[in-house]
């Protein structure tokens, strides 16, 4: 379902909320990436243009006990003024909805930028508690959600607030978010070729569920291959291995032959005595089959057959999606099976869209970012997309 964005709604005047996803790494009071302040800017600046009143809120790491220092929004305040270059006015209050918000609110002009406190600083917040929800919105006259990688949680800031505002729009990057990874899971361009790894099967499990609803071919790498592996009836060593998933694995790979889904497994597999330590020490390995894995040795990586079977299938695909690292890509040496998926889809003209977490930071860290059509800012939000679930925070905004 479509949902309105900032370009469907007047804000001239108008005192405008905005979740943003102002969640960045920071090391001793300074902030070591700013890429999720740059990426809010394009909202924040659609909106100060149109003269709104804009009034940012965010989360900020995991404040246990209420209001800590070391998780203030002040930093961040510092850094937005400077990339916008007009004064963002920090809110301070350790209530978040205090006396400084309401004054500095009350205090705007259009145009104006105000920051308020952690959300997170008000223990309601994750809870979705009705008081914190009212005083966020006591602020407000209009909402817009652009915190992809909070949406699917039901938190006041992300959910509740919504109840006492409106309109409630998406800002642009959760518009991008909702139309790409919609339209895949909707209407893809075919061949859709879905690209799933890292460690655990759990975590995955209506995941692949969904996207064997969706897809031409499915693509399993990584630690959760071996589950698959051994539901086939190879032995996976010392490999990562769920058995309480081998059934399930059993069912998946009836449900792919029943739909005529393509399921592509490892055919080989980069092996080694143990599991790296330090994770990125050396590592000395050698390459099996997958119906070959020998009973001392560990699968830590896709093999050179893998890698041409997934790079081929990717390239032939008009949309792929990837989720989850295809090894250890952590240890050079074992990086290659996820290099060269990455690879394949950077040198694909199919819409090719990166699901976040650990994939978004390897396919970064070969510098292929920009190769992409879409990386997802959310890891647990484009997942619970994947699976085909209704995000709360995307379910309260406006329709079309
Ligand atoms: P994403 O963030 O992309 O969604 P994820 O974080 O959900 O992925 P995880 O399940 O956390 O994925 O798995 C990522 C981890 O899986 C990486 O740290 C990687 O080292 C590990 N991994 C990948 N393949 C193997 C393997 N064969 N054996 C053990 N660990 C593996």
């Amino acid at each position: 379902m479509a949902k309105k964005t900032v370009d469907d709604i007047q804000v001239k005047g108008k005192r405008v909320l905005v979740r943003c996803d102002f969640n960045v790494p920071m090391k001793d009071g300074k902030i070591t990436n700013d890429k999720r302040i740059v990426a809010a800017l394009p909202t924040i600046k659609k909106l100060i243009a149109d003269g709104g009143k804009v009034i940012l809120c965010s989360h900020l790491g995991k404040p246990k006990n209420g209001p800590e220092e070391k998780f203030s929004l002040a930093p961040v305040a510092v850094r937005l003024s400077e990339l916008l270059g007009q004064e963002v006015v920090f809110a301070n209050d350790d209530n978040v909805v205090g006396e400084n918000a309401k004054a500095a609110v009350a205090a705007m002009k259009d145009g104006d930028v105000v920051l308020l406190q952690n959300t997170r600083f008000r223990a309601e917040e994750t809870k979705n508690g009705e008081a914190f929800s009212k005083d966020l919105a006591s602020l407000a006259d209009a909402y817009v959600d652009d915190a992809f990688g909070s949406c699917h949680r039901a938190h006041c800031s992300t959910a509740g607030v919504t109840a006492y505002t409106s309109p409630n729009v998406a800002g642009y990057l959760i518009g991008k978010e909702l139309s790409i990874m919609g339209k895949a899971l909707e209407n893809a361009d075919r061949p859709f070729v879905a690209v799933l790894g890292g460690a655990k099967i759990e975590d995955k499990l209506n995941v692949i569920n969904n996207l064997l609803e969706k897809v031409d071919t499915l693509i399993i790498g990584g630690g959760m291959a071996f589950t698959f592996l051994k539901a086939k009836g190879y032995e996976v060593g010392k490999s990562l291995l769920d058995e309480s998933k081998i059934d399930y694995c059993k069912d998946m790979m009836a449900k792919a032959a029943e739909k005529g889904v393509k399921l592509l497994l490892p055919i080989d597999t980069v092996c080694a005595a143990g599991f790296p330590d330090p994770i990125d020490g050396p590592v000395e390995t050698t390459i099996v089959d997958s119906d070959k894995i020998p009973a001392d040795m560990e699968g830590l990586d896709i093999g050179p057959k893998s890698r041409e079977l997934f790079a081929d299938a990717v390239k032939s695909a008009k949309t792929v999606v990837w989720n989850g690292p295809m090894g250890v890509f952590e240890n050079p040496t074992l990086a290659q099976g996820t290099l060269a998926v990455a690879q394949a889809m950077a040198d694909s003209d199919a819409v090719t869209i990166i699901g976040g977490g650990d994939s978004a930071a390897a396919v970064e860290q070969m510098g292929l970012g920009a190769k992409m059509t879409h990386i997802s800012t959310g890891g647990g939000a484009s997942l619970e997309f994947l699976e085909g679930k209704t995000l709360p925070g995307v379910a309260c905004l406006d329709e079309k």
